[in-house]
């Protein structure tokens, strides 16, 4: 990876990591184990509070130990390490077979479930049409219609095949590529919790490039409060949510973008036109019981826009709240309940 994507990569991941924020509670007691760390791109935060049967030495031992479990799971999902099971698979040609490590299997098949789904919307072949469009943003220059047309014939997660048996994976078309950064992060940040909890720890916060996942609570008061940042205001908060023992995660068009003779392009594309998605959607946070399947929520809710929030609402444990541009305003849409469910305060 060459220093420029790597810096740009840094940036992205620094803003997208300060877009999503841990309120610190009223009372300000207690203390609280905080510990940041450069991993899969982004910063990753984990906080452990002290208190129950967890002292600074467990505590700090259990967070090295979430940081060494993502730390191995950016080997084999890495897109820009050569040697991740991500690149073997996307160097495989068609009809060869490869056998990577169960979850990476497991993983690719989770997310062709939800390919369904979210009615293709989240689709990890969208790869072709990422690196397109990545190219165009660096040589400034958008694709043409018929390159699109060209990529869009090697999309579709038809075009991967999975031996449950073997669990092995294949390509039934030339040229076909799995692109998981729309899961990846998501269940880096679930492994971390598990790990923290099989080092007895009952209550963190993991932060990974904005993917969260609040474990229990924060003190024996209150529960984890998570505010999300205002899409055009750095400075404002647009809402605040108390959770417990939920993943919460947003992805947008505010934070990795670039800007092409005015108009501004998304980092996610929408599978059906090949286009970086351009509606309404300013916004799209997923809470969730667990943070891989918020991640892939979160994306997909961008491509499918209001349209979407049935989708989600239909999945047992999963709730939205879109923030929308009308008419100039911005405007915030949720699934049915989430109100009830949660304690969501706009700002
Ligand atoms: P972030 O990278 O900010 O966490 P997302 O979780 O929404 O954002 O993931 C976006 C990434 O997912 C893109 O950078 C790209 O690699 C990939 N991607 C883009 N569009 C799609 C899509 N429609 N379905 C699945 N993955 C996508
Ligand atoms: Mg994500």
């Amino acid at each position: 990876m060459k220093f420029s994507q790597t810096l740009a990569i840094l940036i992205a991941s620094a803003l997208l990591f300060f877009s999503v924020r841990f309120l610190s509670n009223s009372d300000g007691t207690g203390r609280v184990i905080d510990s940041t760390k450069l991993l899969m791109g982004s910063f990753v935060q984990i906080k452990v509070p002290i208190y129950g049967r967890v002292d600074e030495r467990s505590g700090k031992k259990a967070i090295d130990k979430a940081f060494e479990e993502i730390a191995r799971l950016e080997a084999l999902f890495s897109a820009f390490k050569e040697e991740s099971e991500l690149s073997k698979i996307n160097r495989m040609n068609a009809n060869e077979t490869f056998k990577p490590s169960a979850e990476v299997f497991d993983l690719i098949e989770r997310a062709i479930e939800y390919n369904e789904k979210t009615k293709g919307a989240f689709d990890i072949t969208v790869k072709p049409l990422v690196d397109l469009w990545a190219r165009s943003k660096n040589e400034k220059k958008l694709p043409s219609h018929a390159d699109i047309k060209k990529e869009l014939t090697r999309i579709g997660t038809r075009y991967i095949i999975l031996d449950k048996l073997n669990k092995s994976v294949s390509f039934n078309r030339e040229g076909v590529k799995i692109d998981l950064g729309g899961a990846a992060q998501g269940y880096a940040t679930d492994r971390a919790i598990k790990v923290l909890k099989e080092n007895g720890i009952e209550n963190a916060l993991v932060n990974l490039g904005g993917d969260m996942y609040c474990m229990g609570r924060k003190s024996k008061d209150e529960p984890w409060n998570v505010g999300i940042q205002h899409p055009r205001n750095k400075n404002k908060l647009f809402f605040e949510v108390r959770l417990e023992d939920k993943a919460i995660n947003t992805s947008g068009d505010y934070e990795k973008y670039f800007i092409l003779n005015g108009t501004r392009y998304s980092h996610i594309i929408d599978p059906r036109t090949g286009y970086p998605v351009g509606g309404n959607v300013v916004s799209a946070t997923i809470i969730d019981d667990d943070s891989t399947r918020a991640d892939m929520l979160a994306t997909a809710l961008c491509v499918l826009g209001r349209e979407g929030l049935g989708a989600v609402e239909s999945i047992k444990g999963a709730d939205a709240i879109l923030i929308i541009k009308d008419k100039g305003a911005l405007k915030i849409e949720m699934t049915r309940g989430l109100r009830e469910r949660y304690a969501v305060q706009e700002k």
